[in-house]
């Protein structure tokens, strides 16, 4: 196969001769992973043995005990999460009687410490509570306008500081009878879906900020619209598009975080792509799939590096200064020095070594007789050796010039049995499609969709 493969590039002789344009718009899309977290409901207020305050929480409790240097008394830690802030305040209520109830930012150049003196909170209590804070959150990196709820009971007496630790969590550190204690909680939330259809204007990104999709929206969509399209080539002003799609809102603030695109709609010139969410029942995995239960997820991505621009394509080739003609055996692509380049597919590292005019080289067998070559680049990601396993979309190089190259672009190579073809005009069968029981499953679950859809369109 080595024999085989190397004889085959060799004969390509040098990679890529013809002028490269670079530049071109730039997208920046940032994947974002999300945790969603529902929240637990708080059962009841329960005699504590010796603290004024302690909660049950159906999740069961996690209580610890933490002893702090300058003051020996034993600080409760109680994590748990609860239904509601009216909850939490009927149950605050049965213990002390609150009578205020302040929210305080934080300035320019103001600590902590300092916002806490401002409000009248003594200096040892003030220590104690940034000490137990500081274990939630870094308190020196605050940024400025910090919110901090500040409760106070009636003679004025500081009782407790609650703040927000990210999307529908919030750290109360509350006085009891021994000192103060941390309690985190999580807020409720609902899964909240959302309609958009529109038709591109300019590009697909700007179109989608403009409907109202989140950057997190838009670089899944992107991610999973990758696999069918070359948004390069493909997507045009006037084509139409749907996106149904899942957020997570926070019941007591409303702020929403992204959750998961169900269903997206591309209907193109001449072709249409429409792709459903589905988990697998048995192994959990989650998927993009056609109607017809085919996976989305192609055996090889049409384009192995992002924010790229096609400056050369597959196919013979007048030289632009030289003027003879000869076979370009790939793609060329233009973007910044130093571009990550992404394994095309899933496969193994057959050679990731300085190959003459193709300058540091990588490449990668895959299933089905099928090679991929990457060739100019910088430099090798971390641990891409030969021999080892890389998967569809793993970072293998970095965008170069190195080799006979008149100006820094990756070169991309597609082989079928050792034999060069045009990457654009794979036809490849995808990974993973549903059959059998799946598939009726499947089927069920489209159904389903189409029915929440239908509300909308
Ligand atoms: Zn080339």
């Amino acid at each position: 196969m080595e024999n085989l493969q190397s004889k085959s590039v060799l004969n390509a002789q040098t990679p890529c001769q013809y002028s490269m344009v670079y530049g071109g718009k730039i997208r920046k899309f940032i994947a974002i992973l999300l945790g969603i977290f529902l929240s637990l409901k708080l059962v009841e207020a329960k005699a504590p043995s010796q603290s004024a305050d302690i909660y049950k929480f159906n999740t069961g409790v996690l209580s610890k005990v933490l002893s702090f240097e300058s003051d020996q008394t034993p600080l409760m830690l109680v994590e748990g999460a609860i239904d509601t802030l009216k909850s939490q305040a009927t149950a605050v209520a049965t213990v002390n009687a609150v009578d205020l109830e302040k929210d305080v930012f934080l300035s320019k150049n103001q600590g902590l410490l300092s916002l806490l003196a401002e409000n009248m909170i003594v200096r040892e209590d003030a220590i104690i509570v940034v000490r137990i804070l500081s274990k939630y959150l870094d308190v020196n990196t605050l940024a400025v306008g910090e919110r901090f709820r500040l409760v106070f009971d009636g003679r004025s007496r500081f009782q407790s500081i609650r703040v927000s630790l990210g999307f529908a969590e919030r750290l109360e550190v509350k006085r009891d009878d021994q000192g103060f204690f941390a309690v985190k909680y999580k807020n409720s939330t609902t899964l909240q879906s959302h309609y958009v259809e529109g038709e591109i204007a300019g590009s697909f990104y700007n179109t989608g900020l403009r409907l109202g999709l989140s950057h997190a929206a838009l670089a899944k969509l992107n991610e999973i619209l990758s696999y069918e399209i070359d948004f390069q080539r493909e997507i045009l002003s006037g084509d139409q598009f749907t996106v149904f799609y899942n957020t997570v809102r926070d019941d007591i603030d409303g702020s929403e975080i992204f959750h998961s695109i169900k269903f997206a709609e591309l209907a193109l010139a001449n072709s249409i792509v429409t792709l459903y969410r589905y988990q697998d029942e048995k192994s959990g995995s989650v998927d993009y799939y056609h109607p017809d239960g085919k996976s989305s997820r192609s055996f090889l991505m049409k384009t192995p590096l992002e924010n790229a621009r096609l400056s050369s394509y597959y196919g013979r080739r007048k030289h632009p200064v030289l003027g003879y003609t000869r076979m370009h055996n790939g793609l060329d692509f233009g973007a910044p020095l130093g571009t990550p380049i992404l394994a095309a597919g899933d496969g193994i590292v057959e050679r990731a070594s300085y190959f003459g005019s193709f300058g540091n080289y990588i490449r990668i067998g895959h299933r089905s007789g099928i090679q991929t070559v990457y060739a100019h680049l910088k430099g090798y990601a971390k641990g891409i050796k030969s021999g080892v396993t890389v998967e569809q979309g793993q970072v293998i190089g970095f965008l170069g010039a190195t080799g006979r190259v008149q100006g820094r672009h990756l070169h991309y190579e597609v082989h079928k049995n050792g034999k060069a073809i045009d990457p654009l005009g794979l036809d490849l069968p995808a990974s993973n499609n549903l059959t059998g029981k799946a598939l009726e499953v499947f089927y069920k679950h489209i159904d389903h969709v189409n029915n929440d859809l239908s509300v909308y369109r």
